[in-house]
C-alpha cells in the first residue's frame, strides 16, 4: 500500500496538557513516522504512513488528554518525503499568537493516588502534579507556555523530575509546574508575626491549630483563603468578627462528596457540578441539624460548598477534619491577598497562623462561584478553573482580525478581550472601588495582551462617568489612539446573553438589576428591550419612582419601601402596618424633604430596589449588610407551592410600556394588614413579578413580531424568580434564553460591551 503524509494543525487549549506526549503514543501505535511540536497557534502534527493507519490515527484525536479542548483541526495531504522515526520537535515560534492556555486545574485521579502511597516519590508533597493537573494561570507570565515562563522558573529540577520532564511517554512529559519534595517548592508556617512556628510537619501541624481553634490563613491556587474549622461555632464567630464580616455566608471545603451530601440536598446535576474539573464553589440547599456553625450563613436555606482541589487541600482535609470555612483571605472590600508579605500585612489581624508556600502567584484569582439550574450551572463569580478559556462568538464577526478591549462595570468587575472569535473574559476583577483592585485590573489587562497577542482596534466602557472602569477606558483608548464605544449598561448585558448564544437579534431583552447609567437622566434597572448586536430599543421599563439618597437606598432598604408607600397612598401616617409603625419618622420626613427638593434622589427604574422595598415592607430587612442580602432572603423565604399572585398594571405612555407596580403594591399592604404569613406575601409577589414580566413580553412581542428572549441582570440570580419567568414565557410560546457560561450580574457586562464593538466595527 502506498504511503501518504498527513500535516494536520490543531487549535484549542492543546498545550501543557500532554498532548504531545498523546500525539507521540499514538504515532507510535499505528506505526506512522514524522513530528510533532508546539507552535503559537497550537499543535501541528506531520505523519506518515500507510493510509488506513493514517485515517486510524485521525480518528484517535477526537478523544484527546483530560484537560485538552481540540476547537479546530485541520488536516492536509502531501507528498510523503521518508520519515525515519517519529519525535517531538521543539516549539515554533512565530509571528502569530494565539495558543489557548488552561485553566489552573485541580489534582487528578493519578495524583491523587500518588499523594498518599508511602512508596511513591512524592507521599505528601503538596505541590504533586502532571500534565491533567495543577497550576497554570495564576503562575504563568508570558507564553510560549514554558517553565521559564512560570513562576517554576527558580526551581531547577532535580534528576528523577527531569528524566520524567524529557520523557514522552511519561505523565509529566513538559509538565512544566513538574516538582517533588528534593527540588520543588517548599510549605511553610508561620506566626502572625512571619516567625516560623517550628513543627516536624507543617502540614499536620496546621491541622493540629485547625482542630484546636485556630484561624490559619492558607495559600492555595489563586491566592489566600482564611480557614478554620466550620464546626466550631465560637471559632467561626470569632472570623466574622476579626473580618467585619456581620452575615455575607462564608464558603466550605468539604473533605468528600459524602460529607456534602450530609450537609446539602445533592441531586444528580449538583453532584457533576461539585465534581467537574472546575471544582467551583456550588451553592446548594441546606440541611437542618447539621454539624455546620450557624454563623457559616447565617440566615440562609443555601450553603456554598466545593470539594479539595490541590494536593495541599487533600492532605488539610484528610486526617479528621470534615469542613473548614474557607473564604477569600481579604479585608471586607479588599480583593484577595496572594503574595506572603502582602498576606501578613493585610491579614495578620484576622489569621493566628499563615500556612505559606515560596511558588509565587503571578496572578490572583478567587474561586469560582456556580448555582444549579434545572440540572445546568449558572454563573455568580467566573475564575478559576474557567479563566483564561474563551467564550466563543459566532465566526461571521471575525473580519480582518479586528480585536477590542471592554472594560465592564464597576462592581464585580471583568474585563474582555478579544481576538478572532474567542471572546476572553477575565476572572473576576472584584469592584473598583480601591487601589490594589484597581491594580489587578491594570495588570490583568496587561497580561492577557500580552499572553494572547492582542492589540485592541477600540476600547469599549460603560455610559457611567464615574466607573473608574470608564474612566481608564478614556484614558486608555487615549494612548493607544483607538475609538471609545460606549455602551448602556443594560444593553450590554442583554448583548453579553446573546453572546452566549451566539445571537445577533433582533431579539427581546428583560434586563433586571439594581442600577445602571441611563440614557434619560433617570438611573435604569427594569428595563424592557428590542436588541441586536448593533443597537437596542427601549420598549418599556417599570415605572420611575425616587431613588432616596442614590447607594445608599441599596444598603438601606426602608428607604425604597417608605417611598412605594408614599407614591400609593399619598403619606404614610394612617397606613396601619408594622412597618409604618416602627418607622423613624423624623427620619423619614428629612428624607422626604430631600426628595421634594430634589436632593440627591434621581429617579429610577430599578427592579432590585422593588425587591428591597417588598423585603423591607415585611420585616425581612431594613439595612443590609451585603450587596443583594434583602432581595436574597426575601427569596429564601418564600413558600413552595403556592399559586398566589399580586395584580400589576401595563401602561402606555408615549409609546413606551410602562410596567406599574403600585397595585401590587397596595394588596401587599392589604395581605400585611391581614397578618398573611411573609413567606406568602414573597411567593405571591415572585409570582406576580413572573406573570408581569411574561406579560410585558407578549406586548413586547406585539409590537415587534420578536418571540426570543433573553433574560439578562443581577436579579436572575434569584432562581426562583428565573424559573416561574422561564415557565411563564414558554408557555406563552417564547424561546428563552438565559446565562450558562459568564454571570447575569456586572461580572457578564464586559462580554456584551465586546460583542456590541465587534458587531458595529464588523459593519464599518
Ligand atoms: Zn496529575
Ligand atoms: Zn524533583
Ligand atoms: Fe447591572
Amino acid at each position: 500500500m502506498d504511503k501518504v503524509r498527513a500535516m494536520v494543525q490543531i487549535e484549542g487549549v492543546v498545550q501543557g496538557v500532554g498532548f504531545r506526549p498523546f500525539i507521540y503514543d499514538r504515532a507510535l501505535r499505528h506505526g506512522l513516522t514524522g513530528w510533532v511540536l508546539n507552535d503559537e497557534k497550537g499543535v501541528q502534527i506531520e505523519v506518515e504512513g500507510e493510509q488506513d493507519r493514517v485515517t486510524a490515527f485521525l480518528s484517535g484525536l477526537s478523544s484527546p488528554p483530560l484537560l485538552a479542548v481540540v476547537e479546530r483541526q485541520r488536516v492536509s495531504y502531501l507528498p510523503p518525503i521518508g520519515y525515519q522515526g517519529f519525535e517531538i520537535r521543539s516549539s515554533k515560534v512565530g509571528e502569530e499568537r494565539l495558543a489557548l492556555i488552561s485553566p489552573d486545574m485541580t489534582l487528578c485521579e493519578d495524583c491523587l493516588h500518588e499523594l498518599f502511597d508511602p512508596a511513591d516519590r512524592r507521599f505528601r508533597y503538596p505541590f504533586i502534579n502532571c500534565t491533567n493537573c495543577g497550576p497554570r494561570f495564576t503562575i504563568i507570565e508570558d507564553i510560549p507556555y514554558d517553565r521559564a515562563k512560570t513562576t517554576m522558573a527558580p526551581f531547577a529540577m532535580c534528576a528523577a523530575c527531569s528524566r520524567e520532564y524529557h520523557d514522552p511517554a511519561n505523565r509529566r512529559f513538559h509538565a512544566q509546574p513538574n516538582a517533588c519534595p528534593a527540588c520543588g517548592p517548599q510549605v511553610k508556617l508561620l506566626d502572625n508575626g512571619g516567625g516560623e512556628v517550628p513543627s516536624a510537619d507543617s502540614i499536620q501541624e496546621t491541622l493540629r491549630l485547625l482542630k484546636a481553634g485556630g484561624i490559619v490563613a492558607i495559600k492555595g491556587l489563586g491566592g489566600f483563603h482564611l480557614a478554620c474549622d466550620a464546626a466550631q461555632e465560637e471559632v467561626v464567630a470569632r472570623l466574622r468578627g476579626r473580618k467585619y464580616r456581620e452575615d455575607k455566608p462564608f464558603a466550605l471545603m468539604c473533605k468528600d462528596l459524602e460529607v456534602i451530601k450530609g450537609i446539602c440536598v445533592v441531586d444528580d446535576g449538583s453532584r457533576e457540578l461539585l465534581t467537574s474539573k472546575e471544582r467551583p464553589i456550588v451553592i446548594l440547599p441546606r440541611r437542618t441539624d447539621t454539624a455546620i456553625a450557624l454563623s457559616v450563613a447565617p440566615g440562609q436555606g443555601t450553603l456554598g460548598v466545593m470539594l479539595p482541589y490541590t494536593p495541599l487541600h487533600h492532605l488539610l482535609l484528610a486526617d479528621g477534619l470534615a469542613s473548614l470555612v474557607m473564604t477569600s483571605g481579604n479585608r471586607s472590600d479588599e480583593p484577595i491577598a496572594y503574595a506572603n508579605t502582602e498576606a501578613l500585612e493585610r491579614l495578620g489581624q484576622i489569621a493566628d497562623f499563615f500556612l505559606v508556600h515560596n511558588r509565587e502567584i503571578h496572578t490572583r484569582c478567587d474561586d469560582s462561584v456556580v448555582k444549579p439550574f434545572r440540572g445546568r450551572p449558572t454563573l455568580i463569580r467566573r475564575a478559576r478553573g474557567f479563566v483564561p478559556f474563551p467564550i466563543r462568538l459566532p465566526r461571521r464577526l471575525q473580519r480582518g482580525g479586528t480585536s477590542v478591549l471592554a472594560c465592564g462595570a464597576e462592581l464585580k468587575n471583568t474585563f474582555c478581550l478579544t481576538k478572532g472569535n474567542y471572546a476572553f473574559l477575565s476572572h473576576h476583577i472584584g469592584d473598583l472601588e480601591n487601589y490594589e483592585t484597581m491594580r489587578s485590573f491594570e495588570q490583568g489587562i496587561d497580561l492577557m495582551m500580552r499572553l494572547f497577542k492582542i492589540e485592541p482596534a477600540a476600547v469599549c466602557h460603560d455610559l457611567h462617568p464615574d466607573y473608574l472602569s470608564t474612566r481608564y477606558a478614556l484614558g486608555y483608548a487615549g494612548e493607544l489612539q483607538v475609538p471609545r464605544i460606549g455602551v448602556q449598561h443594560h444593553f450590554a448585558h442583554a448583548v453579553s446573553c446573546m453572546a452566549e448564544h451566539g445571537l445577533e437579534g433582533p431579539v427581546l431583552a428583560v434586563v433586571l438589576d439594581g442600577t445602571g447609567y441611563g440614557e434619560d437622566e433617570t438611573v435604569w434597572g427594569g428595563e424592557f428591550l428590542e436588541v441586536t448586536g448593533m443597537a437596542y430599543t427601549r420598549l418599556g421599563h417599570l415605572r420611575t419612582i425616587p431613588l432616596p439618597g442614590g447607594d445608599r437606598a441599596a444598603k438601606e432598604p426602608w428607604r425604597m419601601a417608605a417611598v412605594y408607600l408614599d407614591r400609593v397612598y399619598g403619606q404614610l401616617e394612617g397606613v396601619d402596618i408594622p412597618f409604618v409603625k416602627g418607622l423613624d419618622l423624623a427620619q423619614w420626613t428629612l428624607l422626604r424633604q430631600a426628595i421634594q427638593a430634589n436632593i440627591n434622589s434621581l429617579l429610577c427604574s430599578s427592579i432590585g430596589r422593588l425587591f428591597d422595598a417588598v423585603s423591607a415592607l415585611i420585616g425581612v430587612r431594613l439595612l443590609t449588610n451585603y450587596e443583594g442580602q434583602a432581595a436574597i432572603e426575601l427569596e429564601q423565604m418564600a413558600r413552595q407551592g403556592e399559586q398566589g399572585e399580586y395584580p400589576l398594571e401595563i401602561a402606555e405612555e408615549e409609546g413606551c410600556l410602562i410596567l406599574d407596580p403600585d397595585p401590587m403594591v397596595a394588596a401587599i399592604v392589604e395581605d400585611i394588614k391581614r397578618e398573611a404569613d411573609p413567606s406568602l406575601i414573597s411567593a405571591r409577589f415572585h409570582n406576580a413579578m413572573a406573570r408581569a414580566i411574561a406579560q410585558m413580553a407578549i406586548q413586547m412581542r406585539e409590537v415587534t413580531g420578536v418571540s426570543e428572549v433573553v433574560l439578562s441582570g443581577g436579579v436572575f440570580q434569584n432562581h426562583l424568580l428565573m424559573g416561574r419567568t422561564v415557565d411563564l414565557l414558554e408557555q406563552a410560546d417564547f424561546k428563552a434564553y438565559i446565562h450558562h457560561q459568564v454571570p447575569a450580574n456586572d461580572g457578564g457586562i464586559a462580554l456584551g460591551q465586546a460583542f456590541h464593538a465587534l458587531c458595529l466595527l464588523k459593519e464599518n
